[in-house]
């Protein structure tokens, strides 16, 4: 009997351990790590049907939590959208349009918010937006654009280099900012690669991965039949990439430096040249031991033509992949550093990039327009317990969207101003009937900067996407994305389809309005 009593005694003792253990996790204030990578395209991230690479680090974040099929950008470019994920607001409104503008850190970021709530907050690697960091207890970032190898980085105001492979130390410096914290209060770290942004500096270790020839894209060859001049007009070409500074080769190893890519008076074999000589000289025995090769069989072979713009091809993919290769070994070790610490369980995990990119669509490299290969971005998201594995949704989403996510998941008000909407519902498995059924998209970077894409705006639903180019140019172009995902008809002037185009310019006026871009 007696026994009995003291088994049942401590059955009850048991039972309320594990209430007490349960309640003081569900009051622990949640973690953030928010992972933006720069110019990773969804067609080169294996969990999105990936035919060129595998990401198992990125698919686990996906396969744990959710992965968001239909995630999209605002305004495709590197600092606009940067300042879209800090402010919730367009690029009208936060008042950085394109890569010149400089951030307004005085104004409202989900950041500064956080710290308000006692949150230790953190920045580390691409920052890109001109001014000071602002609303971070710790910052550690890249000069401008940054680059692969040996980095120059201001933290929080002084600046040094550090010798290494510029994806490897950045998430160095994420872990020992994590290592450094204040633990008393919860953390919110952004972690922000450069990988893998032009000009594709691997780490030669990753160089070989690719020895066999990719699949050349179905649009790789496409003449822009049907489209208006915005598509014909830009100087973004795979042809026309530099043979130096992006592919790698030497002068000596060709001619002249044929390619333009990009604004006028720009030296491409001068930056390569300072780029290739900020290499220590290991780094350089190391570069040249898998380049020389390449070089040596260019100079030999000689191709032109059509052969020349599938060598350009085969070179650019095959240095872009081995970069998301080292983003993801690297996202790898973040992971296994919050397991191994205990924090996997109390701590959200987001994964995106900036924008999409073009990995040889349609001829072409870098962003900015708004067909799918660059309005899309990867957006993967885990929290155990919180956000059910296996998830997949095709909802609408914008980068737009992330400040009140963070926000929301923080337990923070969401201010009035911020335009974008919680995805905290969705990663719920909610099922929205309000849902947003399109997406508003402004891009202002012409005649000025980078590769001559004509400034545009539009919409996109499910099914359709109507788009005006616009400033010296007046052109519309729609598109059927359910028969024609690669967009190459515009059915603009489709009498079957000017219904369509009645209802779409009537929803994307009403878009503007809400947004107020007037
Ligand atoms: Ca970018």
């Amino acid at each position: 009997m007696l026994r009995a009593m003291l088994i049942l005694f401590l059955i009850i003792l048991y039972i309320g351990c594990q209430v007490n253990i349960e309640e003081s996790a569900t009051s622990k204030r949640l973690n953030i790590i928010f992972i933006m990578s720069d110019d990773h395209a969804e067609q080169a991230i294996s969990c999105y049907g990936s035919k060129l690479i595998q990401t198992p680090n990125i698919d686990r974040i996906a396969n744990e939590g959710i992965r968001f099929n239909n995630g999209f950008v605002t305004n495709s470019i590197c600092a606009p959208s940067r300042a879209v994920l800090l402010t919730g607001k367009y690029s009208h409104l936060n008042g950085l349009r394109d890569n010149r503008d400089h951030f307004d850190g005085s104004q409202v970021t989900f950041p500064k918010l956080l710290q308000q709530a006692d949150y230790y907050t953190s920045i580390v690697g691409k920052w890109h937006l001109k001014t000071t960091p602002t609303g971070f207890d710790h910052w550690n970032v890249l000069v401008g654009q940054g680059s692969y190898y040996n980095p120059v980085m201001v933290q929080n105001g002084d600046t040094s280099r550090h010798i290494g492979y510029t994806t490897d130390l950045i998430t160095d410096f994420a872990i020992e900012s994590l290592e450094k914290r204040d633990s008393t209060k919860p953390f919110c770290l952004l972690y922000h690669h450069k990988a893998p942004h032009r000009n594709w500096m691997p780490d030669p270790k990753h160089a070989k991965m690719f020895d066999e020839d990719l699949p050349i894209p179905e649009t790789f060859y496409d003449d822009y039949e049907t489209r208006s001049a915005a598509a014909k007009e830009q100087d973004m070409r795979i042809d026309d990439l530099f043979l130096s500074l992006d592919l790698k080769l030497f002068p000596g190893d060709f001619e002249t430096e044929t390619g333009t890519g990009g604004s006028n008076n720009f030296d491409a074999v001068k930056s390569w040249e300072q780029t290739y000589n900020n290499l220590t000289p290991e780094q350089k025995t190391a570069w040249d031991a898998h380049y020389d090769p390449i070089r040596n069989e260019f100079k030999e072979k000689k191709p032109s033509g059509k052969a020349l713009s599938e060598w350009k091809y085969q070179r650019y993919i095959k240095d872009y992949l081995a970069c998301v290769k080292s983003v993801d070994d690297n996202i790898g070790r973040l992971l296994n550093y919050l397991d191994e610490n205990g924090l996997a369980e109390n701590t959200l995990v987001i994964y995106t990039s900036d924008q999409g990119f073009y990995l040889g669509e349609h001829g072409w490299y870098d962003k900015r327009f708004m067909y799918e290969e660059s309005l899309s971005m990867p957006l993967v998201a885990r929290l155990p317990g919180k956000i059910s594995a296996n998830q997949v949704t095709d909802e609408i989403v914008l980068n737009l969207d992330f400040a009140p996510t963070i926000l929301d998941f923080a337990d923070v008000d969401i201010p009035e101003e911020m335009q974008g909407k919680s995805l905290r519902p969705l990663t719920e498995g909610k099922i929205l009937k309000d849902w947003r059924r399109s997406m508003y998209y402004h891009y202002y970077e012409y005649p000025h900067g980078w590769h001559d894409v004509k400034q545009h705006y539009g919409i996109r639903s499910k099914r359709f996407k109507l788009i005006h180019f616009c400033n010296d140019i007046d052109a519309w172009e729609l598109y059927d994305l359910k028969n024609d995902p690669n967009e190459l008809n515009n059915l603009i002037n489709s009498p079957s389809h000017q219904t369509a185009v009645v209802d779409l310019k009537k929803e994307l006026e009403k878009l503007k309005t809400q947004f107020k871009d007037f």
